[in-house]
Order: C-alpha cells, then structure tokens, then sequence
C-alpha cells in the first residue's frame, strides 16, 4: 500500500515535468529551462503554486498573478501518470518491468497530448524510443531480443507499407512517418502478436471514436483525426490485456 501510495506520488511528479515536455517540444524549446511559467502572464510558477493537483485546487485553477484560467489538462496529465503508474505497479509488481513500462507511458503520455494539438508525433521521443525499447526487451523484459525485433519490424513494416500504399492508390497521404515511427517502438517493446493486437484495437478504437465525432458533428468528414492517439490507446491494452486476449483467442490455458 505504501509502495502504491509513493509510486502514485511519482506518477503525480512526472506528470508534472511531462505537461512541460507536451508544451515545450513541439516548440523545440528546452525542457530544462527556463522554469515553468504561467503561458499567459509568462511569470515564472513558484516552486509553492507547481504542486501536482494540490495547486491547481487551491488556486481554484487559476494563475496566482494575472488570475487566467490554467488548463484543466496540467491537473489531468499528472492524475493520468499518477493512476497509469499504480496500475503498472499493481500489474507488474515491484520489478524491474514496472520500471520500463512507467517510462513507456509517461513517453506514451506526451506522445498523445502532442499529437491530439499538433498532429505529429515527435522524433524527439520515438527515434531514441526503438533502440532503448529494445534494448529493454532483450535485457529486463520477458519480450526478449527475437520477439522484440520481429515486433518492431512487423509493426513498423506494415505501417510503411499503409503508407507506400495510400500514397500510391489514394494519391494522399494515409499514416505519417511519426505514426510508423510510433508503432515500430509499440513493437519492439511488446513482440509481434501483441504490436499486431495493439494495431487492431487502435484501429477499432479509431473507427468507433472517429463515428461517433463525426456523428456528434464535432468534427466534419474531412478533419483529420489523429492516428497516434489511439495507437497508444492500442498499446496499452496490448500492455494490460495482451496476454489475456491471446490466451483467450488461441485457446491456451
Ligand atoms: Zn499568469
């Protein structure tokens, strides 16, 4: 219990720094320095007023100098890292794994937020995020080195082929780089059956999600809608549930 409580408390910390990430890189501004400031009034956030959570409730959301509203998603963010950093440990345990995979949903985390604004994913994060993600399968993770290669190049070979095709035939452009990109890390840190499960609930997931826009009118047929998104909602159910679904589909025990 304690465990959980302190695992949360970092999820909460992290969070924090990740609203930094998902507000700085696509700017290509340090995400070191300088230290946060109110977006409005460019004020510089006492150490005091920057507390996952406690602050953003206290200031009665906010901004303690120009008095602007702050963004429910700062609070949002941290809570998400918070809850997705008790749920590793509760389903992994205190290991190393659960290490590993806090880091691949903090990295998920930013990931989502950059692309739901900007629509690109970061290079920043998934051009390192394949190496070390397979560096992790082949060492700390029961994925190992062949499972992890063969995710990797399945997932990422198939989304370039998307990409080769919808070019070819549509004459437009149908999954970015940063989306190959993307799901080449998903697979190398999960193997080849579970890449291919994370690509069919994103898929789901996005056809679902992307109906029910469409039919609410929040977005017209020709918006884009961002693909990253619900391949990390893909990941992470291939994360949580993949073995499960698998045994379940195959009929193992
Ligand atoms: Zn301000």
């Amino acid at each position: 219990m304690t465990l959980t409580i302190t695992f949360f408390i970092l999820g909460l910390l992290i969070g924090s720094f990740l609203n930094v990430c998902i507000h700085r890189l696509p700017a290509k501004e340090s995400i070191v320095f300088p230290r946060s400031y109110c977006p409005s009034c460019k004020n510089q956030i006492p150490a005091y007023d920057n507390i996952p959570i406690i602050s953003f409730m206290l200031l009665l959301g906010r901004c303690r100098s120009c008095k602007n509203p702050i963004s429910w998603r700062y609070p949002a963010v941290e809570l998400l890292n918070g809850i997705g950093y008790s749920f590793i440990l509760h389903c992994f345990g205190p290991t190393p794994e659960t290490l590993i995979y806090a880091i691949f949903f903090s990295a998920l985390a930013v990931i989502t937020f950059i692309d739901l604004d900007h629509q690109i994913i970061p290079d920043v994060i998934t051009l390192p995020g394949i190496p070390i993600s397979f560096l992790a399968a082949a060492t700390v993770l029961s994925t190992g080195w062949m499972d992890s290669l063969q995710g990797l190049l399945l997932g990422g070979g198939l989304f370039y082929m998307i990409a080769w095709l919808s070019l070819l035939l549509l004459k437009k452009e149908g999954m970015g780089g940063g989306d190959i990109k993307l799901v080449a890390m998903i697979g190398a840190l999960l193997g080849w059956q579970k890449v291919l499960l994370a690509i069919f609930a994103a898929s789901v997931s996005g056809s679902v999600i992307g109906i029910l826009l469409i039919a609410t009118r929040l977005r017209g047929r020709s918006d884009p809608i961002p693909f990253g998104p619900f391949l990390v909602i893909g990941g992470l159910i291939s994360l949580f549930f993949g073995n499960n679904i698998l045994d379940w589909y195959f009929h193992r025990p």
